[in-house]
């Protein structure tokens, strides 16, 4: 991306995130990010304050609180380029998304999807329940998607294309619009697992001319529990609903029920509202420091960050140089879980591990690897930690 600016300075991380403390290198938000001050005023604000249920009540509190969920609905739609509030399904986090595309998007009697070799097992599991027989699209050398392959790999018989925007393992960036040509050219829908793209460069779904997205609000700096589901408003009509209960209807009796249009016909049951409201809140903080900024930033941080590793011995690094602020690593002759335990002594948190991409695992050639994730609050301070913790852990295995 051309133009983009980095952030100026590291955020005060002990002011802007209250939960990190000065001196703890937190590189784990691939996992979930710390939550920014802001974030979390608005969901004790909500709590202490502005509290009540949404869309049911005739009281002014209700109405109030209905307009802010509904409110926080039009933001998350503007805010990934969605056309109308009503393509937003709030779901609790981007598994039950594509959870609900896997169980009830219509077959159209086609019965496979395509996935690659680096999906999140979120990413695969699903679609095994729902019935589709699952195809896997090889990486290139690099750690990228092979998109020369779908072109191959893709069938009449392929309902969808599902792979990840961004990967948590290896950082690696889709080419998101050509995967959306090379499956509509085969009639083929695409879903995109954007949790690690969301929280790291602009995203528009109506330029990528994709048809699903999915993603979690606590890995954008919001809350958990709480995730959408963008669809495109005619695939959302067309779905049946998946789960029953209140607020999805239109008519109920015991002979038959009538459904409400989307995006309620598939949010059953009283929603995460509190929710909502911070992932409205999480959404403003992110906008306010600008996506293409954090972008960059992350960027940078992570060429820092792999010169600085690849500068010591029995280091190795996976996936592309260019990565969406995600770094995986081994030292040799080390379990990346011991890796970690070492690192978390030195004050540096990083994920170990398969990181919910066996498949991927496979395809390293390796049971685990170590992963450093940055984010906004991110700076070279948290590398340097993790350079210290690394040759310590070299020195403790050298002996
Ligand atoms: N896909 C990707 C690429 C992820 O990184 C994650 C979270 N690790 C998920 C899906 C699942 O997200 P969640 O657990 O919040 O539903």
């Amino acid at each position: 991306m051309s133009g983009m600016i980095a952030l100026d300075r590291p955020l005060d991380r002990v002011s802007d995130f209250p939960a990190i403390p000065a001196g703890w290198a937190y590189l784990d938000t691939a996992a979930t990010a710390q939550k920014p001050t802001p974030v979390v005023d608005a969901i004790d604000r909500a709590y202490r304050e502005t509290y009540a249920t949404v869309h049911r009540g005739v009281y002014q509190r209700s109405a109030d609180m209905t307009l802010a969920y509904e409110t926080a609905r039009r933001r998350v739609a503007g805010f990934i380029g969605a056309r109308s509030d009503s393509e937003i399904v709030f779901v609790r986090g981007a598994t039950e998304a594509i959870n609900l595309v896997a169980r009830v998007l219509p077959k159209e009697g086609r019965n496979r999807v395509l996935l690659s070799q680096l999906e999140h097992h979120s990413n695969i599991v699903p679609w095994q329940l729902a019935g589709y027989e699952v195809d896997a699209v090889p990486l290139g050398d690099d750690g990228r998607i092979d998109l020369g392959a779908v072109e191959e790999m893709l069938t009449d018989e392929h309902r969808l294309v599902a792979f990840a925007h961004v990967s948590n393992v290896l950082g690696s960036v889709l080419n998101a619009k050509e995967a959306a040509a090379l499956a509509h050219d085969k009639g083929a829908l695409l879903l995109l697992d954007g949790c690690q793209a969301v929280p790291r460069m602009p995203v528009d779904v109506a330029a990528i001319g994709a048809d699903f997205y999915a993603y979690s609000a606590h890995k954008l700096y919001g809350p958990t529990g709480i995730g959408c589901l963008w669809g495109r408003a005619d695939l959302l009509e067309a779905m049946p609903p998946w789960q029953g209960g209140g607020s999805m209807i239109d008519k109920v009796t015991f002979e038959r029920t009538t459904f409400a249009e989307p995006p309620a016909r598939f949010e059953a049951g009283t929603p995460h509202i509190v929710g909502a409201i911070g992932l409205h809140a999480a959404v403003k903080w992110v906008e306010k420091i600008g996506l293409e900024a954090m972008h960059a930033h992350e960027s940078a941080l992570v060429a820092e960050a792999r010169g600085a590793l690849s500068g010591i011995a029995g280091v190795t690094l996976y996936g592309p140089e260019e990565s969406a602020g995600i770094v995986s690593f081994n030292v040799d002759g080390v379990h990346a879980h011991d890796t970690a335990t070492i690192l978390d002594d030195a004050g540096v948190a990083v994920r170990a591990g398969h990181h919910c991409a066996q498949p991927l695992m496979e395809w390293l050639g390796v049971e685990a690897t170590a992963r450093a994730s940055f984010a906004a609050h991110s700076d070279s301070s948290d590398i340097e930690a993790l350079v210290r913790g690394i040759e310590q852990v070299k020195r403790i295995f050298s002996r």
